[in-house]
C-alpha cells in the first residue's frame, strides 16, 4: 500500500486525507497544534462557545460530497439548514436593510430602503451568475497548470467569453456604475472581502462572490463551524486516517529531486507522497529551507490578503435586532480601505461583522445571553504596534455598536478573547496573519497561486488556502480535490 503524509489538518488537509484514504492510500497527517481543523476550530470561555474563525458557510455540497465519496450517507454526519436571511446590514446614516436569501424579496427590500431599482439588483445578480458559469471551470474546479485543462471545450468556450467576466475594470468601478446609491455599492463592494481584498483595486471579476450567496445560499451547520472539522476527522478516522496531534513537521526530505517523507522530532518518516496543507510561504521558508533552488521567488514575493482583528465576547443580553450575520458599515469605505491597504493600520471607523452563533445554536450561550464575534479586516501582519491599534480601536469598536444599539455594550461585556494578525500566523503559520493566502488585487491573481503540485520536486503536493484556487472553505476544499486527482 502507498503511502501518503499530509502537513497540518486544516480543513483542506482534512479533505485531502479523506479522498487519498479513499483511493486506496494508508494516510498519515502531522498536525502541530492539539486539534485539528487549523483556522477553522473553537474557543470555549466562561460558558460561551465560538467558532474561532469560519463563520459563514456556503457551498456545503464540497462537504457533502467527502461523505458520498467514501460511500456514506452525509446526513448521518452532518446537518446545516438553509439561511433565509444571509445578514442584517446597519449603515451609519440609521438606514437598516435585511438581505434575504431570495432575490426577489431582497431586491424588493433594496428599492424599498434605498430607492435603488429592484431590476438592477436582479441584472447584477444575473452578472454574477454568468460571470460564475464562464469562470468554475476554469478558475476554480481544475489545476490551471495542465495543460490538459486549456484543451477541454469548456475551457475554450470560457476563454472566448472572458471579457464578459470584467477583468479590467475595478470591481467598486463596476458596482458604481450598476447602481446610483451609494449604499447599494459599498454593499456590493464588501464582497471584495471574501477573499481578503481590496474592492477599489480587486477585478470586476470578484462580483462572481455574490452568486454564490444568493443562487447557492448561506448556510448554518447544526453543530456551530467546528462541526465541519469534527464531522470530517470523524470520517477520516472511519477511513483509516491517522492523526498525529503536537507533531510539527520540520522538514520534507527530498532526494534527487524526489520528495521521500518528512523530518519531525528528530526523526524520518518516509512516504510515497507528501501533501503540504501549510500555508505555501512556510512551506519553502521553514520545510524546504536546504533547497533554496526549488523556492518560486514570484509566487513567494505576491502580496497577501488581509488579516482580521477578532473580539470573542461573551454578552449578558440578548438583542432581538440582531441576527446571525450583522454588519455595520464603516461611513468612509475608501478610507477604510486606504487605512488596510496603504497605511497598513486601523481606521477609525471600521465596517463591524458581528457573528452571533447562538441565535441558532442557541447552547453556545448561557440564557439570555449571546455570544459575540466581533471582527474587522484588519492589514496583514507588517510588525504594526498592534497592541496600540487594538487598544484605539477596540473603544471604537464599543462606540459604535452602542450608539447603533442604544445600549452601552461595554458594560455587557462578561468574558474577552481577543485573535489578532500575529495569533492568527502563530496558530496557524499563516504568513503575516493573512487568513486567505495571497490578495486577489489585480486580475492575474488566480493564474499567479501556487499550483497544487511542486513542478520541480516529484511526489510533492499543495492544498490549502494559499495555493490554487484560493482562500474560504469551498475554495480549500476544491484545492483538496483538485490535488488528489494530481495524485496518481
Ligand atoms: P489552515 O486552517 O490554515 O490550517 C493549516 C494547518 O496546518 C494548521 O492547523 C497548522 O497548525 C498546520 N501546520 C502549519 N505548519 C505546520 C507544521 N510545520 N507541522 C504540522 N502542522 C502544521 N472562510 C469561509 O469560507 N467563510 C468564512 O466566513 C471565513 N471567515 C474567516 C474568518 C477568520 C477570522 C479566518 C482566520 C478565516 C476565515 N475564513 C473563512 C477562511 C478559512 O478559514 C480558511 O480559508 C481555511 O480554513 C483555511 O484552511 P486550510 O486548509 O488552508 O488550513
Amino acid at each position: 500500500q502507498q503511502k501518503a503524509v499530509i502537513i497540518g489538518a486544516g480543513i483542506s488537509g482534512i479533505a485531502t486525507a479523506i479522498r487519498l484514504a479513499v483511493k486506496g492510500y494508508a494516510v498519515e497527517v502531522y498536525e502541530a497544534n492539539s486539534y485539528p481543523g487549523g483556522k477553522l476550530s473553537k474557543i470555549e470561555q466562561n460558558g460561551y462557545r465560538f467558532d474561532a474563525g469560519p463563520s459563514l458557510f456556503t457551498m456545503p455540497q464540497y462537504v457533502d460530497e467527502l461523505f458520498e465519496l467514501a460511500g456514506k450517507n452525509p446526513a448521518n454526519y452532518f446537518g446545516y439548514q438553509k439561511l433565509d436571511l444571509v445578514c442584517k446590514y446597519f449603515y451609519e446614516d440609521g438606514t437598516r436593510l435585511n438581505a434575504y436569501a431570495d432575490t426577489k424579496q431582497f431586491a424588493e427590500e433594496i428599492e424599498n430602503k434605498t430607492g435603488e431599482p429592484a431590476a438592477s439588483v436582479v441584472k447584477h445578480l444575473a452578472n454574477s451568475s454568468d460571470i460564475y458559469s464562464i469562470t468554475n471551470h476554469v478558475f476554480l474546479e481544475r489545476s490551471l497548470h495542465r495543460f490538459k485543462t486549456y484543451l477541454r471545450w469548456d475551457t475554450v468556450r470560457s476563454i472566448f467569453r472572458f471579457p464578459q467576466i470584467d477583468p479590467f475594470r475595478t470591481m467598486h468601478k463596476a458596482n458604481a456604475s450598476n447602481f446610483k446609491d451609494e449604499r447599494v455599492v459599498q454593499f456590493f463592494d464588501r464582497y471584495a472581502t471574501y477573499n481578503g481584498s481590496n474592492p477599489y483595486q480587486a477585478p470586476a471579476t470578484l462580483n462572481v462572490i455574490p452568486h454564490l450567496e444568493y443562487h447557492f445560499g448561506a448556510y448554518f451547520p447544526d453543530g456551530g463551524m467546528y462541526s465541519i472539522t469534527q464531522n470530517l476527522v470523524k470520517l477520516a478516522e472511519e477511513l483509516g486516517v491517522q492523526f498525529h496531534y503536537n507533531y510539527k513537521v520540520d522538514e520534507i526530505v527530498v532526494i534527487n529531486g524526489k520528495a521521500k517523507g518528512i523530518r519531525a522530532k528528530g526523526e524520518n518518516i518516509l512516504a510515497d507522497v507528501v501533501v503540504s496543507n501549510m500555508d505555501v510561504w512556510f512551506t519553502y521558508k521553514r520545510l524546504l529551507s536546504k533547497h533554496p533552488q526549488l523556492h518560486p521567488k514570484n509566487i513567494l514575493s505576491q502580496e497577501r490578503s488581509s488579516s482580521a482583528l477578532i473580539f470573542y465576547w461573551g454578552i449578558k443580553k440578548s438583542f432581538p435586532e440582531l441576527d446571525l450575520h450583522n454588519i455595520f458599515f464603516s461611513a468612509d469605505y475608501k478610507t477604510e480601505f486606504d487605512h488596510i491597504w496603504k497605511q497598513q493600520d486601523i481606521y477609525s471607523d471600521p465596517t463591524v461583522y458581528l457573528n452571533i452563533s447562538s441565535k441558532y445554536k442557541t447552547d453556545d450561550a448561557p440564557n439570555d445571553c449571546e455570544n459575540w464575534f466581533v471582527m474587522i479586516n484588519v492589514p496583514a501582519n507588517n510588525g504594526q504596534d498592534w497592541d496600540k491599534l487594538i487598544a484605539d480601536v477596540r473603544e471604537n469598536i464599543i462606540d459604535k455598536l452602542s450608539k447603533i444599539l442604544g445600549e452601552d455594550i461595554s458594560q455587557l461585556i462578561t468574558c474577552e478573547n481577543i485573535l489578532d494578525p500575529r495569533g492568527i500566523e502563530s496558530k496557524t503559520s499563516s504568513y503575516k496573519g493573512s487568513i486567505y493566502g495571497t490578495s486577489s488585487n489585480n486580475q492575474f491573481a488566480a493564474f499567479l497561486r501556487h499550483a497544487n503540485k511542486s513542478s520541480k520536486v516529484e511526489g510533492l503536493y499543495f492544498c490549502g488556502g494559499s495555493v490554487h484556487p484560493g482562500g474560504g472553505i469551498p475554495l480549500c476544499l476544491l484545492s483538496a480535490k483538485i490535488a488528489s486527482k494530481l495524485i496518481k
